[in-house]
């Protein structure tokens, strides 16, 4: 909630590493000069004075306020005094002007503030130690921050829905609901699917969807996340793992070429969820549900041991294999070996992979492995490349590659006796895929497919939220990964792979990290000499303090 309009508007978004909230675009940049609490602040007039509040770090409590969403002020819990107004006025609907003199920590406010919470909290059951949202509530929080007292509730609180189905993904919990519209709100807004609705009036005012449709929009999940309590529950997380004990590590989704920024939160080397963060130039506040549940590839049906001719392997005797099998054919025929570089692998791999092809094993054949384009984006953040780094591949391996209609080509034609494929996505029209069978197949994979099954070389290799390294988005920006969890058995990153199998055979190609690849890269091309490789950001334990509400 941190979001910055006291920062001049930060230039387009070019190559370099997003790891950090953006300002939002000033658009009118005049400054003016308000007090709040009597501490002096500058800001562009008209910016909304609760963001204001927040960047200048002055604490203040809220629900319905969301800086993705449209200014609403229905939870009256950001009350604040304005000099020449009678009423406490809402701080997210008060735009700032110059001369305004606010007080946000007299008696008067903080009782109101007071109060507003005590209502909010007449009717909502205190059900903290089965809800999913215990531990980053913003209730509970605002509760210990600016409460504190104990009920005065004598009665029996009010009954509404438990546990309802509001669609595929998605459980209501209408009692939780303390009626902020955010998640209605969201869904007109953002997701341009109006699907849920505040019924009733008064006490018997209900969240519920539209008649006859349900909450299954591309984007529901957002939903969950700015809920700020525990009443709309995700059905792949929930009773899943306790939010406190999990730790977050940022990252980049994977599911597209849009690369949101995302955290990965994780608990005892398992992934239970990806949560956005906020980047204004790449995903605003946003993920989609498709990408959020991208981290199940991770646990499930991996490759997780070398194989050499179907058998698992040491990679000792893989890497044997793979030396005495292409070394002798790159040394006589390097024109018949072809190399796949991965849309889905960072580009420290396809730096090295590159490196290794051309540079040493002067092979002049490499393609792109790239799943094929998509329709058209849905214009919100689902971009119609489901590859995560085609530029970067591009990119990193120094100049074109060819493309898989290219190598289908070639391989029908017999062009190739060998081929080393980066990565799980080579998509082949069937009579090339038949072709494979005549040839080397050595295959670096994370799963199982078709693929692996015709190979005689298998090298196990790691998924994106086991890795550290830099991709590029569609829009070219470098994003960088960082792992989360341990890659399972004996699988590698792509470029340790490739590194390991040039040392086997006998080439001097040393790379000692991702880190080390990145400077080389930065070195050798020049789109990326400005780019940085960005702090090592350690797993944030979540506790309260890291209310997502
Ligand atoms: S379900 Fe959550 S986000 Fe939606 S109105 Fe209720 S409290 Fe607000
Ligand atoms: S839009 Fe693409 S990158 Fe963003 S969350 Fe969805 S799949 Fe992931």
């Amino acid at each position: 909630m941190s979001d910055s309009t006291l920062q001049p508007t930060p230039p387009a978004p070019t190559m370099g590493t997003a790891d950090t909230t953006q300002p939002p675009i000033v658009v009118n940049p005049e400054l003016v000069e308000l007090s709040v609490d009597g501490r002096k602040l500058q800001a562009p007039k008209g910016a909304n004075l609760l963001d204001v509040m927040l960047e200048a770090g002055i604490e203040i409590s809220y629900f319905c306020y969301h800086p993705g969403l449209a200014v609403v002020a229905v939870c009256r819990q950001c009350l604040v005094e304005l000099k020449g107004s009678p009423k406490l006025a809402p701080a997210c609907q008060t735009p700032v002007a110059a001369g305004m003199e606010v007080t946000s920590s007299s008696p008067r406010v903080l009782e109101a503030r007071r109060q507003m919470l005590e209502f909010t909290l007449v009717n909502h059951p205190i059900d903290c130690p089965i809800c999913d949202k215990a531990g980053e509530c913003a209730l509970q929080k605002q509760y210990f921050e600016w409460n504190h007292e104990t009920s005065r509730v004598d009665h029996a609180k009010g009954r509404k829905g438990k546990k309802v189905d509001l669609g595929p993904r998605i459980v209501l919990d209408q009692e939780r609901c303390i009626l902020c519209t955010r998640c209605v709100r969201f869904c007109a807004e953002v997701a341009k699917a109006p699907q849920l609705v505040i019924a009733n009036r008064g006490n018997r005012a209900i969240l519920t969807t539209a008649p006859g449709h349900p909450l299954d929009n591309p984007y529901s999940l957002n939903t969950v996340d700015i809920c700020p309590v525990g009443a709309l529950t995700d059905k792949d997380f929930r009773f899943q793992v306790r939010v406190w004990n999990l730790s977050a590590t940022q990252s980049v989704c994977n599911g597209c070429a849009t690369g949101c920024p995302c955290e990965v939160h994780h608990h005892r080397n398992r992934i239970y969820r990806l949560v956005p963060r906020r980047v204004r130039d790449v995903n605003q506040n946003w993920m989609c549900d498709y990408g959020r549940y991208t981290y199940k590839a991770q646990g499930k049906d991996r490759v997780t041991l070398p194989l050499v001719d179907g058998k698992e392997a040491s990679w000792d005797d893989a890497l044997g294999r793979l030396a005495s099998s292409l070394g002798g054919l790159a040394g006589s025929d390097p024109k018949s070996i072809g190399m796949v570089l991965g849309a889905d692998a960072t580009n420290e791999d396809n730096f090295v992979a590159a490196r290794l092809a051309r540079s040493f094993l002067k092979l002049e054949r490499l393609y792109l492995g790239a799943e094929p384009m998509g329709s058209e984006g849905d214009k919100i953040l689902r971009s119609s490349d489901p590859n995560p780094n085609r530029k970067g591949a591009v990119l990193s391996a120094g100049g074109a590659l060819k493309s898989s209609e290219e190598l289908a080509r070639d391989l029908e034609a017999g062009a190739l006796k060998a081929l080393w494929v980066v990565g799980d996505r080579l998509y082949l029209p069937e009579a090339a895929q038949a072709k494979l069978g005549g040839v080397l197949l050595v295959v670096q994979a994370t799963h199982p497919s078709a693929l692996t099954r015709k190979a005689q070389l298998v090298l196990p290799a790691c998924m994106w939220p086991e890795v550290d390294g830099t991709m590029i988005n569609a829009a070219g920006r470098v994003q960088r990964l960082r792992a989360a969890v341990r890659a399972p058995d004996a699988a590698l990153p792509h470029w340790e792979i490739l590194t390991r199998a040039a040392r086997r055979l006998g080439l001097t190609l040393e790379h000692s990290s991702p880190q080390a690849v990145f400077e080389a890269m930065r070195q050798e091309l020049p789109e990326l000499a400005q780019t940085e490789w960005g702090r090592d950001l350690p797993p944030v334990l979540l506790r309260f303090a890291g209310s997502r509400g």
